[in-house]
C-alpha cells in the first residue's frame, strides 16, 4: 500500500493540545511519532505513547475507552506496549488507520477532547524507554563522502573501493548496547597500535568519535529465503529516529581489516527515544538522483518510484556540550549542519532490497543505521574523524576549548527535522549522550 497525501498531512490542521501549536515545535499534530515511556523515576510500566507538542498521549490510557474505527482499534492495541514491536509488524494499512484516528481525535474541534484529555501527560513528567525490541541491527555506509572521507585516512592510496558503487556495504551490529537518548556509558577499552610500535596496549580509546546517522525501524519482515523486491520495501519501513554510532577509531584502526569493525563499535549506539513515521515524513520525500558519471544501480536496486521518491529531505545537526561548558550554563554548540537526501549514495528501498536479496529474513523492530551522513561540503562532516582531518585539525570552540576527538564528560547531541514550503515542519526530537571515564567494573 503506497502512502498517500491525506488531511493528516494538511500544514493547516492544529490540535487542542496548545504546544504543538508553536512555531518550531517538533511534534506538531502532523508528526505523531511513537514511543516508549513510563512516569519518570521508574515509576509505572512501560507503555506506548504518542508526542504532541510538549506532552504525550497515553495510548493505554486511551486503549481502555477504544477506537471506533476497527483497523486504527486493532493498532492502538498492538501499540501499549510495553515495545512497539506488535505495532510494527501489523503494517501500513492499519499504521495509517491509526494515525488517521489520532490525528481526528487531538485536532481542533474533535469531540474526542473531553475522553482523551485523560491520557494527555506532560514530557517533562516521563522517560522515555527502547521503543522496541531490537532483534537484529544493520549498520550500512550509505555516504560516498563518509566512504571516501574515512577511506583516505585509513587508506590514502586507494580510499574508496571499487564494490563501494555497487554494493550497499554494511555490517551486523550489535543490538544490546543499543540506549536511548540520555544514555551515559564509560569510554571503551581495547587493543590499540602506536604509529610507532611494533606490538599493541590495552588501554582507554584515546580516539572516541560519534557517527551521525538516522535509524530505521522495520515494519512486517519476510520469510526466510524470500527477497523484498525494491517496490515492496516502502511497506517494510516502520519510521526512523536518529542514530549515534559510537567509535573508537583507534580501535577500529587496529581491528578492522580483515573482517570489519567489531569492539570499536558494539559498546555503545545511542537512538532518539521517538519514530517519526514514514506516513509523517511523506511530504518529504524527493527524488533520489546520482551525480552525472555516477553508475546506475544494479536492476535489483532500481525502480522508477525509488528514482522518483525514494530520497527523504531532512535537516541534521550535531552539537557538543563540554562539561566546562556544562558547568557555566553555556549553550551546546553546533559542528556539524547536514542533509539526508545529499548525504546518502543509497536510498532506504534500496538497503532493505539488498540486505533481503540473497534470503537473509528481517524481523519486525529490526533496526538499520544509515551510516555516517556526511555531506559534500565543509561543516557537513558526521564525525570528529572527519572534522579534524583524521586528529590532525582540531575543532577551536567558542569558549577557547579544542577538540579532535571526545574528552570525558562531553555531551554530543543530534537533532533533525524537515522544513518545506505547503508542508507543515516536523522534528525528531534529539538524542544526547555523555562519555564517562574509562574503567569500573560490572
Ligand atoms: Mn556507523
Amino acid at each position: 500500500m503506497k502512502i498517500m497525501r491525506d488531511e493528516t498531512h494538511d500544514p493547516a490542521l492544529t490540535s487542542w493540545v496548545a504546544s504543538a501549536n508553536a512555531a518550531g515545535s517538533d511534534f506538531p499534530i502532523q508528526n505523531l511519532p511513537f514511543g516508549i515511556f513510563r512516569s519518570k523515576g521508574g515509576l509505572g510500566h512501560w507503555r506506548g505513547g504518542v508526542a504532541i507538542g510538549d506532552h504525550v498521549l497515553d495510548l493505554d490510557v486511551l486503549a481502555s475507552d477504544g477506537l471506533a474505527d476497527p483497523q486504527a482499534h486493532e493498532a492502538l492495541q498492538a501499540a501499549i506496549g510495553p515495545t512497539l514491536n506488535a505495532l510494527m509488524a501489523l503494517g501500513r494499512p492499519a499504521w495509517a488507520a491509526l494515525r488517521r484516528a489520532l490525528s481526528s481525535g487531538l485536532r481542533v474541534g474533535s469531540h474526542e477532547r473531553p475522553r482523551w484529555e485523560r491520557a494527555i501527560v506532560p514530557q517533562a513528567d516521563i522517560e522515555m524507554g527502547l521503543p522496541a525490541e531490537i532483534g537484529d541491527y544493520t549498520d550500512f555506509y550509505t555516504s560516498i563522502q563518509h566512504a571516501t572521507n574515512v577511506g583516505r585516512l585509513f587508506r590514502p592510496d586507494n580510499p574508496l573501493l571499487p564494490n563501494y558503487r555497487w554494493v550497499p556495504i554494511g555490517y551486523h551490529g550489535r543490538a544490546s548496547s543499543i540506549a536511548v537518548s540520555g544514555d551515559s556509558f564509560r569510554r571503551p577499552q581495547g587493543q590499540t597500535l602506536a604509529a610507532d610500535a611494533e606490538v599493541p596496549v590495552l588501554g582507554p580509546s584515546r580516539r572516541l568519535d560519534h557517527e551521525l546517522e538516522l535509524g530505521l525501524f522495520i515494519g512486517p519482515g519476510n520469510g526466510r529465503g524470500v527477497p523484498v523486491p525494491i517496490d515492496d520495501a516502502e511497506g517494510r519501513m516502520f519510521g526512523l529516529c536518529l542514530l549515534n554510532d559510537w567509535s573508537a577509531r583507534d580501535i577500529q584502526a587496529w581491528e578492522y581489516q580483515p573482517l570489519g569493525p567489531f569492539l570499536s563499535k558494539n559498546f555503545a549506539t545511542t537512538i532518539s527515544p521517538w519514530i517519526v513515521t514514514m506516513e509523517a515524513l511523506h511530504p518529504y520525500r524527493t527524488p533520489f538522483v546520482r551525480a552525472d558519471g555516477e553508475p546506475g544501480p544494479v536492476s535489483y536496486l532500481d525502480s522508477a518510484s525509488n528514482r522518483e521518491r525514494g530520497a527523504v529531505d531532512i535537516t541534521l545537526e550535531v552539537q557538543l556540550q563540554t562539561s566546562a561548558m556544562r558547568a557555566r550554563s553555556e549553550e551546546p554548540v553546533r559542528l556539524t549542519s547536514t542533509n539526508f537526501s545529499s548525504s546518502a549514495y543509497w536510498t532506504l528501498a534500496q538497503l532493505i532490497a539488498h540486505h533481503t536479496v540473497n534470503g537473509c529474513n528481517l524481523r519486525p523492530g529490526d533496526l538499520f543505521g544509515t551510516g555516517t551522513l556526511s555531506g559534500p561540503a565543509d561543516g557537513q562532516q558526521g564525525s570528529m574523524l572527519e572534522l579534524t582531518r583524521g586528529g590532525r585539525e582540531p575543532v577551536r570552540l567558542p569558549n577557547g576549548e579544542q577538540r579532535t576527538f571526545f574528552e570525558d564528560g562531553d555531551t554530543v547531541i543530534f537533532k533533525a527535522w524537515c522544513e518545506r514550503q505547503g508542508a507543515a515542519r516536523i522534528g525528531f526530537g534529539e538524542v544526547r549522550s555523555t562519555v564517562l571515564p574509562a574503567g569500573g567494573s560490572a
